[in-house]
């Protein structure tokens, strides 16, 4: 591990000062925030992230869960994965964020881990964790040990000649299916990002893997409200029944009118470089009879575009069932 500073600032203000700071202190100077530090330290031990400055936040006040007038709910990027899964505004509204959250990790991480920094959770890809062996993502221009490689956990979707990490997230793909809205501040400017571009897809740049500019602070996510009716539910298919992360998931919000399907939106999580969403798949729903034909139907729009590596061609069935089943399970409960 490299030796780096650390600063410890009160406020948000002071936060984004000290971030400014650094990153113009030091030319090529890297900083990163410190929240529960679950995937950070981890990285920095085994030399893959090398900050040279820390900002620790957890003074910050952001570790709030806030209702908003127009019945959605404002979560501070330092809440716990643990207190936001337990929140009984979150597990009676958002059972879809509640279960994502409870099917990562471990009770251990999920008191530690944050929402700011699930949302920049880094790929379990384990080229990427190893600083020996040719990876993209963390020394661009090296090559990507995973094609034709150990592949079996990565993407079939979104996948680029320069990486085919998957998103390791649970969080993220539910927040996809709510369309939740990411809050950033930074020196310069302060943004709100709907989450749908918040992901960048790997391309050229896989080591840029987010929208958000060297500096900038996630501070805050927001969640609109559901209409009336709606259900909501997430499945993870995994190798083991905890601890570990998603072959393929889904997180599917219904609204039914009788047999009828009124209204739908779907993520799928450890099939893509990104938490997955392909409207058009949703659109083939809305009006439809709810009914297995109309969900498998969905489904193999949904995957289309799928493109296999050469050890996990078998996710494309497996997450054709995961989102029929999920589907189904969601149509039983609206
Ligand atoms: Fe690195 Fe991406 Fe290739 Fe994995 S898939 S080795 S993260 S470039």
């Amino acid at each position: 591990m490299d030796v780096f500073q650390i600063q410890t600032p009160t406020d948000i203000d002071a936060a984004i000062a000290a971030g400014a700071a650094a990153t113009t202190a030091q030319q090529g100077a890297t900083i990163r925030f410190l929240a529960g530090g679950t995937t950070l330290v981890d990285l920095m031990k085994l030399n893959v992230e090398r900050p040279s400055t820390l900002i620790d936040i957890n003074r910050l006040p952001l570790d709030k869960i806030d209702a908003q007038p127009d019945g959605g709910l404002r979560i501070g990027a330092t809440v716990r994965n643990s207190d936001l899964a337990h929140d009984a505004r979150v597990q009676r509204d958002y059972p879809v964020l509640s279960q994502a959250l409870l099917s990562g990790a471990s009770a251990q991480l999920r008191n530690m881990a944050t929402t700011g920094g699930n949302l920049l959770q880094r790929t379990r890809c384990v080229y990427f964790r190893d600083e020996h062996m040719a990876c993209n993502k963390r020394k661009p221009g090296s090559g990507c040990a995973a094609i034709g490689g150990f592949n079996r956990n990565l993407a079939i979707l979104g996948a680029s000649e320069q990486c085919i990490a998957t998103n390791p997230s649970d969080m993220n793909v539910a927040l996809m299916a709510l369309d939740a809205t990411i809050h950033i501040r930074g020196a310069k400017r302060e943004r709100s990002v709907p989450i749908a571009d918040f992901f960048l897809l790997p391309g050229a740049a896989p080591d840029k893997e987010t929208v958000l500019e060297p500096g900038e602070l996630i501070t805050q996510v927001t969640l609109p409200p559901l209409p009336q009716g709606a259900k909501s539910l997430y499945l993870k298919l995994r190798d083991r029944a905890s601890y570990e992360f998603a072959l393929a998931s889904a997180a599917v919000v219904m609204i039914r009118e009788g047999d009828t399907i009124r209204d739908v939106r779907f993520a799928m999580g450890g099939v893509g470089t990104r938490p997955w969403r392909v409207k058009d798949a949703e659109a083939s729903l809305r009006g439809a009879k709810a009914d297995k034909p109309a969900f498998q139907a969905a489904a193999e729009r949904f995957l289309q575009g799928a493109k296999p590596q050469s050890g996990n061609g078998f996710k494309i069935e497996l997450a054709k069932r995961c989102l029929v089943h999920s589907l189904q399970s969601a149509a039983q409960l609206a």
